[in-house]
């Protein structure tokens, strides 16, 4: 799976700082190090409504559709998902659990070749994309592009990179937070996805 920022907002650090500090008047007190203090003790009281002034846009690729289908239940975030009814599939891969071992792997691969096979054939007769997709497995690999706030990507974080969360979007909570710890560390320091 690959996951690409391709939009954060400018000092986001700063900015959810500045637009805190308009409750209380107190702008002129404002510093790289008080910012962070500020955003520290916000994000400990539960204050998280100012996170909402920044936000995060990914793009994915090879995440499987099992994934997507979790991700895409974040009704705060906004996606846009490749369409299986206008884009021919044909050349997706299939995403591997690690739990398969390179036997069962070997069968799942022959499934899904069989699959591709039946769904070129379909098409050839004249099916349309949106009915042949119907044959393809759960795991086949989509593009998705994801955009939400910082808040509902603290959000998404806590809850798909727990321990109890499926391992595919919790490697995707592990990779987004990765990034997001780089350009936001105050905000998404705390969080963490183990394992
Ligand atoms: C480990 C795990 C197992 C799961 N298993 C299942 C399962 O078996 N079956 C299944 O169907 N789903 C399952 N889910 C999905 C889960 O039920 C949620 O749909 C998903 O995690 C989105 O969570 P959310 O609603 O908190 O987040 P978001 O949709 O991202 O919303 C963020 C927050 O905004 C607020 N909010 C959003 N919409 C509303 C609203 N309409 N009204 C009031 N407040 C709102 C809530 O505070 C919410 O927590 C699972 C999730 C996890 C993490």
């Amino acid at each position: 799976m690959r996951v690409k920022l391709l939009h954060i907002t400018p000092e986001p650090e700063a900015l959810i700082a500045r637009c805190a500090r308009v409750s209380h008047r107190s702008e002129e007190r404002s510093s790289p190090d008080a910012d962070r203090k500020l955003v520290r003790k916000l994000i400990s009281w539960g204050h998280e409504s100012v996170l909402e002034f920044a936000s995060a846009t990914f793009l994915v690729e090879g995440m499987s559709r099992a994934a997507a289908n979790q991700l895409t239940r974040h009704r705060l975030a906004s996606f846009v998902q490749e369409s299986q009814r206008f884009v021919n599939v044909r050349d997706r891969g299939l995403v591997r659990p690690p739990s398969f071992t390179d036997a069962q792997w070997e069968k799942a691969a022959t499934l899904h070749r069989t699959a591709l096979e039946l769904y070129e054939e379909l098409l050839e007769e004249g099916v349309p994309k949106e009915d042949a997709r119907y044959v393809l497995p759960i795991g086949t690999e989509t593009r998705l592009v994801v955009s939400a706030n910082f808040r509902e990507w603290r959000h998404i974080i806590r809850l798909r990179g727990s321990p109890a969360a499926q391992w595919e979007i919790r490697l995707f909570a592990k990779k987004v937070l990765e990034i997001l710890r780089e350009h936001a560390p105050t905000v998404f320091g705390d969080l963490e996805v183990t394992g």
